[in-house]
């Protein structure tokens, strides 16, 4: 029998836990989770015309602009046709986007997470993370086995290119 439609978003401020509590709620709801934000980085490092557009807006900080965005997370959400429950984080960030994925989609349920700015600064800050898996440590609360290394692959982590300072203070001007 097909699973029961059910579609849930999660928003919230960056660095609020969006991406630890959805791999929570994918491990015990089956949601098939989309995330805005992985897939405009997929979309760069595939080097993408969307991604060559996006990159640079990513990096400062900033939205990128509504018409790449949009096209691309409801265009992906088309494809998940055969994955009914699903859990979108990071879309919609504000009015536009909310409109344009209410016409096309009826949402069940909207977790709205609220988390104080200095623990959101102090979480980006010490973020490092696995760039093909997108596992994510922190090098005071959760650290990796080896600084700086992916315990899973030995891969490095990195410092997302908008985990600075001044790029963080920028997204929380706009955050979700
Ligand atoms: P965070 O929630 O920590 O900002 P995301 O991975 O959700 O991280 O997003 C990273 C960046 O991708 C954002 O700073 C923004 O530049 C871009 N982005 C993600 N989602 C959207 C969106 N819905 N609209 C515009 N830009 C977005």
């Amino acid at each position: 029998m097909a699973a029961k439609a059910f579609k849930a978003l999660i928003l919230g401020p960056p660095g609020g836990g969006k991406g630890t509590l959805s791999k929570r709620l994918v491990r015990d709801f089956g949601f098939c989770h989309f995330s805005a934000g992985d897939a405009l980085r997929a979309e760069i490092a595939a080097g993408s015309a969307i991604g060559n557009k996006a990159k640079d807006y990513i990096g400062r900080g900033a939205l990128v602009p509504d018409e790449l965005v949009t096209d691309l997370v409801l265009g992906q959400l088309e494809n998940l046709k055969n994955e009914p429950r699903w859990l979108l984080d990071g879309f919609p960030r504000h009015a536009a986007q909310a409109v344009a994925l209410d016409a096309k989609h009826d949402v069940d349920l909207v977790l709205d997470l609220d988390i104080p700015e200095a623990e959101i600064l102090s979480r980006l800050g010490g973020r490092r993370v696995h760039v093909a898996s997108g596992r994510s440590y922190h090098v005071e609360w959760n650290p990796p086995k080896r600084e700086g290394i992916d315990d899973e692959t030995g891969e490095p982590l990195v410092i997302r290119p908008d985990d600075t300072e001044e790029a963080i203070k920028k997204r929380l001007q706009h955050r979700t």
